[in-house]
């Protein structure tokens, strides 16, 4: 067979050489042991958490290592592609702090290894599939759906492997008139890749997360290149990794199934392969069915990555989560370096779990309110403000309004060995600060059961001739003390403990009536400084609403 005459035929239009191509892609200039690694999405407008779980590993293998990060966008497949799916990609990434150094942009490429888009290579593509068909090792195949459908038909009868090779590939050895001829027909075709492979033979592979295994030679002649001229992901990641220099491919374990494909190219071609990570699938325990299964598209909202945002998980606290699943002994190091940046925490493919990781939205929001406890009050207001702008409009222009009113509120409890935990969400500040805003508050003034709406009305009424927004927390005390003991309730809990006939109740239902008035609710921070934010009248008018509703 000429198959020089072949590639000719196949691929008139390609006038350039492999070494020209190669010529574009020069060796990056890192320093040694950096890392390039890639995210490769599809633009199908859904953007899951498991592409964050990826793009999180690949981060951080480039950036602790001086390397290079880069999107590569992977529009192979027209079917699956939505109008808009590269923007959602972008902003889903650039959302979560995760910025690419290199790549695909909205306004068209950022560095010296494009085009990013695999839609845009196609040139590129063919000139190494049509070396490979001058060299013999790849070959046009012009099988038809039925054809195909037809010999998987007789490999189940027969209980035979499927797929195309040995006897089932039968474009592989046939004569150049047949070629010609079905060219000349203008039958479409696809071009496959010779394989030499055999399953008799297996190939050791070491992988950075599955660690060291045995996986079984590729004997299928698989397609490299589609009747589009466009080619499968298999050409696509081997070519582009190649040329873009990518050091390290982090891909789901989904792909180890033609791991053996992707060597053999990487070996037909002449070069090396890329180290490999396939992480791990992200699990969850079914609520209905209590066993562990895949997160669905369908079941599980929390899949999307847009739902983090939407419900208003802190984009550092999904991060520090992922990394929780990622590196076995992060939470080890977080408990030591509790003040650190993520960052300085040192990620190793060496602690990621083989098996799969167990996604659980209930140690996210553990996670999360640890997160948002460490921040400070301007950070966590500011978080606030972004969220509920997109939102919650109605909220957002109350926390607004007077910013240092509500970075006030926020500072409470911050701070300190044991700073307070109560937003695990944005969406979760406004039910914990709404009663600062009279337009929000809906008072509920349900008051201590031993308190009767007599005493607390009395309580109310003494509590206004001596309130003092100036107080300390233990001045506002101390006066909580001297109502209790007027109105004969105990000012020493431990008094009222060791006799509680002797009193109607103790300091703690006093302090009570106040907070229910002031907040209305039985639970809010510290009371005093609430009262400091919200000035004296307001304070004074709550107290006297309350004691009106009594
Ligand atoms: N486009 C592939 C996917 O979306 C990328 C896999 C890879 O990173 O190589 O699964």
């Amino acid at each position: 067979m000429d198959y020089n005459r072949l590639a000719e035929l196949l691929f008139p239009q390609i006038k350039t050489t492999p070494e020209e191509i190669e010529a574009r892609y020069p060796k990056r200039d890192l320093p040694e042991g950096a890392k390039v690694t890639r995210m490769g999405p599809s633009p199908t407008g859904f953007m899951h958490l498991g592409n964050l779980y990826g793009a999180l590993v690949d981060e951080r293998l480039a950036h602790q290592s001086g390397g290079v990060f880069y999107l590569r966008i992977e529009d192979t497949d027209k079917k699956r592609e939505v109008e808009g799916g590269v923007q959602t990609i972008i902003e889903a990434f650039s959302s979560f702090g995760l910025p690419f150094d290199e790549g695909a942009t909205l306004e068209g490429d950022n560095g010296a290894y494009g085009p990013y888009r695999q839609s845009q290579r196609a040139e590129i593509y063919q000139t190494f599939v049509k070396s490979l068909v001058q060299r013999g090792m790849a070959y046009p195949c012009f099988c038809t759906e039925e054809e195909l459908a037809e010999a998987h038909r007789q490999q189940e009868a027969n209980k035979e492997n499927f797929g195309y090779y040995g006897k089932y590939a039968v474009w592989r050895d046939r004569p150049m008139e047949d070629i010609e001829a079905e060219l000349q027909k203008g039958t479409p075709y696809v071009v496959r890749f010779r394989s030499e492979g055999s399953i008799e033979h297996k190939i050791r592979h070491e992988d950075l997360v599955k660690g060291k295994m045995e996986v079984t030679e590729n004997d299928q002649d698989v397609v490299i290149l589609k009747s589009d001229g466009i080619p499968t992901y298999h050409f696509a990641h081997v070519v582009d990794d190649h040329l873009m220099g990518t050091t390290v491919v982090v891909r789901g374990e989904e792909w180890l199934a033609t791991l053996p494909v992707h060597l053999q190219l990487f070996r037909a071609m002449g070069w090396k392969p890329p180290k490999y990570a396939h992480t791990a699938q992200l699990m969850k325990i079914d609520p209905e069915t209590g066993g562990k299964r895949k997160l669905s598209k369908r079941k599980d909202p929390e899949l999307a990555l847009t739902f983090y945002a939407s419900e208003g998980y802190p984009v550092p606290a999904v991060l520090e989560y992922l990394m929780t699943l990622l590196n076995s002994n992060f939470e080890e190091w977080r408990r030591a370096n509790p003040d650190k940046p993520m960052n300085d925490f040192p990620f190793s493919t060496k602690k990621m779990s083989g098996s799969g990781a167990l996604f659980d939205i209930e140690k996210l929001r553990d996670v999360s309110k640890n997160v948002i406890s460490r921040m400070d009050a301007d950070t966590v207001y500011g978080y606030i403000a972004d969220w509920s702008a997109e939102n919650d409009p109605q909220f957002h222009a109350l926390i607004t309004r007077d910013p240092a009113y509500s970075k006030a509120y926020l500072a409470i409890g911050r701070g300190g060995k044991k700073p307070r935990k109560d937003l695990a969400l944005w969406s979760d500040a406004k039910g914990y600060m709404d009663f600062m805003f009279d337009e929000l508050f809906q008072p509920d003034y349900t008051m201590p059961e031993r308190v009767s709406a007599e005493d607390a009305k009395a309580i109310l009424a003494d509590f206004q001739g001596v309130f003092d927004e100036n107080d300390t927390p233990d001045g506002f005390f101390e006066k909580m003390k001297q109502i209790a003991s007027q109105h004969g309730y105990a000012a020493d809990t431990k008094a009222y403990k060791a006799d509680p006939a002797a009193y109607k109740g103790a300091v703690g239902d006093v302090s009570m009536v106040i907070r229910v008035a002031v907040a209305g609710r039985q639970n809010a921070p510290d009371l005093q400084t609430v009262m400091g934010i919200m000035g004296r009248d307001k304070v004074l008018e709550r107290l006297t609403k309350c004691a009106d509703a009594l």
